[in-house]
């Protein structure tokens, strides 16, 4: 086992991939690729439904949240495993309407949902809408009304929650883009223009902290506050919310240093929290919702790579490039994330070899990491680079003209392509 389950060595020293041999992978389907294996997808969504459900109750639902890794098969992997579903744009509406993902249990988030959203949403029958703001409730309210239908709505609240991780992901602090902050009357504000509104009915509430948490502590004071602010609700307007979405979050191993959360024990830990502040509140248990990203889909990926060069700077460092970089994962380039990597044709060898990760871009921040020890590299060797199920695929992009690499699903020691490799041809596919 290397940092999870699903990765290890074999006889001939190769690193397995839900043991299926990472060498064979990548001369099959060439680098750089995006390896997934499909059951510890389905094993993180199966956690994650029955820790629901065993400790909020049967009507308790998990949603994948699509932005950390969004193409057409992942939304059928979660409707399949009876998942709801959050959605960002019209582009992950669009691809969860062509996976025939049922519209009822999407909730459409976002900061600034455009009108073409807003209609687009509506037109497929979107479940619940997570109103960000005032602007968001009119122009949502005028679409239902011109419509004649009534949309349900949660609201995005912000509890003013600091949950100690990197400050681009924290979402839940009063200072935010996101959401209405209860301490400064705006979410009251905002509840009350809901239930006074037209065309929306006001289901509950949301609240979604930040990301890559490691400690419950922040999930209960949010939990906490959330609950309170539903019994204030139910004091100044006299009307009991039913729903409470608690966000998604919880952290993820990336390497040794990182600690491996109990998720289902999380759960039930922060189930804990909610029941007795209800019962302190006097208000009965909401349905809960919880909107897990990261924690269902990372670990469950890894990257191949060809090195290229082998770049040794006297008394500095020794640069290792490989061939792709920071348009595949730009999450060292934005936040310096931890990763492991190794070679994975020589995965037994001792990891002495300490290497600054290249890309092959033009740019001197294009780097997979710095200072990680691995197996010592000649060109041509395959690189892996673990845990990357997140945020890499779904964030990667074009640059330096750099076609996207395939996302290759592994089910039961089987290999398919769900997303095949970008040509040269697609890069000017759209260009007049
Ligand atoms: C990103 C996001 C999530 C998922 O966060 P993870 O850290 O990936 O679990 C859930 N809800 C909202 C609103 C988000 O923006």
């Amino acid at each position: 086992m290397i940092v999870h389950e699903h990765f290890d060595v074999n006889d001939q020293g190769h690193l397995t991939i839900g043991g299926v041999d990472a060498v064979d992978l990548a001369k099959t389907y060439g680098t750089p690729a995006y390896i997934l294996d499909e059951n510890v997808i389905r094993q993180q969504c199966r956690i994650y439904r029955e820790a629901a459900k065993a400790h909020f109750g049967a009507d308790a639902l998990p949603l994948y949240a699509s932005k950390a890794l969004c193409f057409t098969e992942m939304y059928r992997i979660a409707a399949d495993e009876g998942m709801g579903v959050d959605c960002v744009s019209g582009g992950e509406l669009y691809t969860a309407r062509k996976a025939g993902f049922p519209a009822e249990r999407i909730y459409f988030h976002g900061n600034n949902k455009t009108d073409r959203d807003i209609a687009d949403a509506m037109d497929m029958g979107v479940g619940t809408f997570v109103v960000d703001n005032a602007e968001e409730l009119a122009a949502v309210s005028a679409e239902a009304c011109r419509r004649g239908i009534t949309q349900r709505i949660l609201l995005r609240i912000t509890p003013g929650i600091d949950p100690h991780t990197h400050r681009a992901i924290v979402t839940g602090n009063v200072d935010s883009k996101f959401g209405n902050a209860i301490a400064t009357g705006q979410a009251m504000q905002i509840v009350k223009a809901s239930l006074a509104a037209e065309g929306v009915s006001l289901a509950g509430l949301h609240c979604h902290i930040g990301s890559q948490i490691f400690d419950i502590e922040p999930f209960a004071d949010a939990a906490a506050i959330m609950v309170a602010f539903l019994a204030d609700i139910q004091k100044e307007c006299g009307v009991v919310l039913s729903e409470l979405n608690l966000g998604g979050g919880l952290g993820v191993r990336y390497t040794e240093h990182d600690r491996q959360i109990d998720y289902a024990a999380a759960i039930g830990d922060i189930a804990a929290i909610v029941k007795a502040q209800c019962k302190q509140h006097a208000i009965p248990l909401p349905r809960i919702i919880l909107e897990p990203g990261r924690s269902l889909v990372a670990a469950a990926g890894a990257t191949l790579y060809t090195v290229g060069s082998v770049k040794e700077i006297p008394e500095f460092r020794n640069y290792v490039s490989v061939d792709g970089g920071m348009p595949d994962n730009p999450r060292y380039a934005l936040y310096q994330s931890r990763y492991t990597a190794l070679i994975a044709n020589r995965a037994s060898e001792p990891a002495t070899y300490r290497a600054t990760l290249a890309g092959r871009c033009c740019e001197s921040g294009d780097l997979l990491g710095e200072d990680m020890d691995i197996q010592k590299p000649v060109r041509g060797d395959v690189l892996a680079v673990l845990v990357t199920g997140a945020y890499n695929y779904a964030m990667a992009s074009n640059y330096n003209r750099l076609p996207r690499p395939p996302v290759i699903l592994l089910r039961d020691g089987k290999a398919r392509i769900a997303v095949r490799r970008e040509t040269f041809e697609d890069l000017t596919d759209h260009d007049q």
